[in-house]
């Protein structure tokens, strides 16, 4: 059943009707570069297309499609602009919102409030505003190495991006056949 490629958007032939003049589904268009920008468009994150991946007819604008008799087709260079999502934005939307007290566990203030307390300054207490102070530090080590990974990853997926591009295009000089 072709369903529309863009995370944010909910159409498929299921939805729309197959035969719904208004909605038309696209499949990804050989060339590397362009097809690019499609996958870029639907927001999905280290996914590529199948042959059978859509996306539909709302994303492009009208001079985006060549009419001819009865079928809508996509010119050869179209590009999918209307209410897309972007991988990059995407990665901003979506990062780890750490809840306020956990990325400021304990404010100066606070810390110093406690130390000056006299009903807090047992050894007992000491012990464990040291113990607050060494997983503050965590935290904050722990956030930066998250955000390392995540920067990391993003890399990846791009790094991966280019090798399958210069994968079909060695595939269409014939140098590596299917049947290897
Ligand atoms: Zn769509």
């Amino acid at each position: 059943m072709p369903y529309c490629a863009i995370l944010s958007c909910k159409n498929s032939t299921r939805n729309v009707g197959r035969n719904n003049g208004n909605v038309s589904f696209h499949r990804f268009p050989n060339d590397p570069s362009i097809k690019e920008k499609w996958i870029d468009a639907t927001g999905q994150k280290n996914w590529f297309p199948t042959k059978y991946s859509t996306i539909c007819s709302i994303h492009f604008t009208e001079e985006s499609f060549a009419e001819t008799n009865k079928n809508r087709r996509l010119t050869t260079d179209a590009i999918p602009t209307i209410d897309v999502l972007k991988t990059s934005t995407y990665d901003d939307n979506n990062d780890l919102k750490l809840p306020a007290n956990l990325s400021s566990p304990c404010s100066t203030a606070t810390k110093r409030k406690l130390e000056k307390d006299p009903l807090l300054n047992t050894p007992k207490e000491r012990k464990l505003l040291h113990r607050l102070n060494i997983a503050q530090k965590k935290i904050i080590k722990q956030n930066k190495k998250i955000k390392s990974l995540r920067e990391q990853n993003r890399r990846r997926g791009l790094k991966i991006r280019t090798l399958v591009a210069s994968l079909e295009s060695l595939k269409k000089k014939s140098l590596i056949s299917d049947e290897q």
